[in-house]
């Protein structure tokens, strides 16, 4: 919901800020915050190296005021050494704890404003180069405030309006200059002024839109992660039960089976099989049966120890356990607790039963074990746990039964093994599913 509205707030500041009015650049309060916090950090770095390269510029003026040497000249390199100099270092240096906006935007407006008026104060009274000098000196100031530094919007203003306000006030007491060498100052200054704070504003308008063009496009992308996620988990889980379904069962086979093979372990498999299911349906109703198959399949999951142990619903009332590194022995103790469990605790409560109506749940197992890739298949070993179900089924249910994995290999056909299966279990659907696992 909340990230609804983020999206949605990021769409409508994308469109507004990219159409063709002259649209203020600052964000909704939210997005504001959340734009200065990610720029924060690389802004403070920004200033840090403009400011210390600025300095070092800012102090050749002094090497310069000392060659030209004359009476004023020393005035001009003591408010530069000893004055604005340590003050912009000071500031420059509080740049590298990542201060707040506030501060971090005003301190350098200030020190500009400072560098500004002094090179006014430096050329005051001197001679009529010396106020065209110090004309050069503010509009540099003014164009580093609002195009090198880039102050945000508002603060180049207001550092512009205090500097412009400056130069007012240096040609109100100017003696040196002509009434058109004013003008022409002023004009010069003012246009710098209005030129760049135009810039300023592109600038600001720019970095926004980019910004929330990354932001659109992070939130999009992580959308799709979490969908896909989604997708995923419903496409690979079973509904009812929260199992692994048939179809990721398909897939993990085939690369449990690569990897066993690969490293040379045994792999087990049982086939379990509620007994007598229909007539826990046909008593009880659809509602309880479906209660038994989620109520079996958790019992299933906590029999498994082995964190590579891997259960399936298989479909209907039967699921398969795969148990890689482990020997026949070990998978029918599973098997055994399995159905000991079941058993025990297989049937759901029931409020007032009626008598008679009572079934407890129990369920068959078949257990087969290979080693992967002696001429073994892994339709093989479905086949034997399968049979090996049909032999505990047969021999009365709630029963464990091991079978004999017999090589036929991959180079049996599917058609091949249906004539052998129909006569033994003709209502059993594993069969199909070993067909699907090998040939799709
Ligand atoms: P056996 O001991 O030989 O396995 O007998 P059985 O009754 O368990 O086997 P049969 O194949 O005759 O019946 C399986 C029943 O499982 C039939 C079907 O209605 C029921 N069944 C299959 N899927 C579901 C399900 O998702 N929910 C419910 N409630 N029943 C299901
Ligand atoms: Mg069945
Ligand atoms: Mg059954």
């Amino acid at each position: 919901m909340e990230s609804n509205s983020i999206h949605n707030q990021v769409t409508r500041e994308i469109e507004r800020l990219s159409g063709v009015k002259l649209e203020w650049p600052k964000l909704p309060p939210m997005l504001e915050e959340r734009f200065e916090q990610n720029i924060a950090q690389q802004r403070a770095t920004h200033l840090w190296y403009q400011g210390f390269i600025a300095i070092v510029l800012f102090d050749i003026f002094a090497l310069i005021d000392y060659f030209i040497g004359d009476g004023a000249s020393w005035r001009a390199i003591i408010l530069r050494v000893a004055v604005i100099t340590p003050l912009a270092l000071l500031v420059n240096a509080t740049m590298r704890w990542n201060p707040g906006k506030i501060y971090r935007e005003t301190s350098v407006a200030v020190v500009i404003i400072l560098v500004g008026l002094s090179e006014l104060y430096i050329g005051a009274g001197r001679s009529s180069a010396a106020s065209a000098y110090a004309q050069a000196g503010l509009i540099i100031a003014i164009l580093f405030a609002n195009l090198v530094m880039r102050l945000p919007f508002s603060y180049a203003f207001s550092t512009s309006v205090v500097l412009f306000a400056g130069d007012l006030v240096f040609f109100h007491f100017d003696h040196f200059l002509t009434p058109s060498e004013r003008t022409l100052g002023l004009t010069l200054t003012g246009f710098s002024t209005l030129m760049s704070m135009v810039a300023n504003f592109s600038f600001g308008r720019h970095l926004r839109l980019v910004y929330l063009m990354l932001l659109r496009n992070e939130m999009q992308s992580e959308e799709l992660a979490f969908v896909n996620a989604e997708l995923h988990r419903i496409s690979s889980r079973d509904n009812l039960t929260g199992l692994a379904n048939r179809h990721s069962f398909e897939l993990y086979c085939g690369t449990l089976w690569q990897q066993t093979m690969t490293e040379g372990t045994l792999l087990s498999a049982i086939v379990i099989d509620i007994d007598r299911f229909k007539a826990v349906n046909d008593l009880r109703g659809h509602l309880y049966g479906d209660k038994v198959l989620t109520r079996v399949a958790s019992l299933l999951q906590q029999s498994l120890r082995g964190k590579d142990d891997f259960a399936a619903r298989f479909g209907g009332e039967e699921f398969v356990v795969l148990l890689p590194q482990t020997s026949q022995r070990s998978a029918l103790i599973v098997a055994e607790r399995i159905r000991k469990l079941v058993e025990v605790a297989g049937s759901p409560a029931v409020e007032a039963a009626e008598p008679g109506t009572v079934m407890p749940t129990t369920v068959s197992c078949g257990v087969a074990t290979c080693l992967p890739g002696e001429g073994y298949c892994i339709e093989d070993l479905l086949e034997a746990a399968d049979k090996a179900l049909y032999e505990a089924k047969r021999s009365g249910r709630n029963r464990v039964c091991a079978g004999e994995v017999s090589a036929t290999g991959s180079s049996h056909r599917p058609e091949e093994m249906s004539g052998n299966r129909i006569g033994a279990q003709s209502e059993s659907n594993l069969r199909a599913t070993a067909r699907k696992v090998l040939w799709g």
